[in-house]
């Protein structure tokens, strides 16, 4: 039997349970796997001291008294983003800058031309993704629109 399958029929064990005698014949005669199973067995001993162990009060009821109140005062809107201020100025100059290509892309007019219906869906389009990223950044940046804007 290898060392590895021999460890863990040791690991499935109960405490105090008997090893099989397979194992111990192992043990005896690598010291890999015997100098591992003794390290388990003092690790074992030594939190023997702290199965008996019981917190001196009850601290349930303040910790969850804590987690309510944490999940009344955090909004999701006054959270801090991961995402900075350049970044979003960054990324809304670049769609900027995107749209404003638009009328020089010969590729976009050709498909245009090929279907017109893109001529009417493309400005939706373009509408709906600066109303969103607008959305977004306002929402994740209420507090300091406001304090820029002086409304508080
Ligand atoms: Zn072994």
């Amino acid at each position: 039997m290898e060392c590895e399958e021999i460890m863990e029929r040791f690991l499935e064990l109960d405490n105090g349970e008997g090893l099989p005698g397979e194992i111990a014949g192992h043990l005896e005669t690598c010291p890999r796997c015997a100098a591992q199973v003794a390290a388990f067995a003092r690790f074992t001993e030594s939190c023997a001291a702290y199965a008996d162990f019981a917190p001196q009060r009850d601290i349930a009821a303040g910790v969850m008294a804590r987690i309510a109140r944490a999940g009344e005062e955090d909004s999701p809107w006054e959270s801090d983003l991961p995402l900075s201020m350049v970044n979003w100025i960054g990324s809304g100059l670049v769609l900027l800058v995107g749209m404003l290509l638009i009328p020089f892309s010969g590729m976009l007019q050709q498909l245009v031309r090929d279907m017109p219906s893109l001529g009417i869906a493309l400005p939706i389009a373009l509408g709906l993704i600066i109303a969103i990223y607008a959305a977004l950044f306002t929402g994740s940046h209420i507090e300091t629109l406001s304090r820029f804007l002086r409304l508080r």
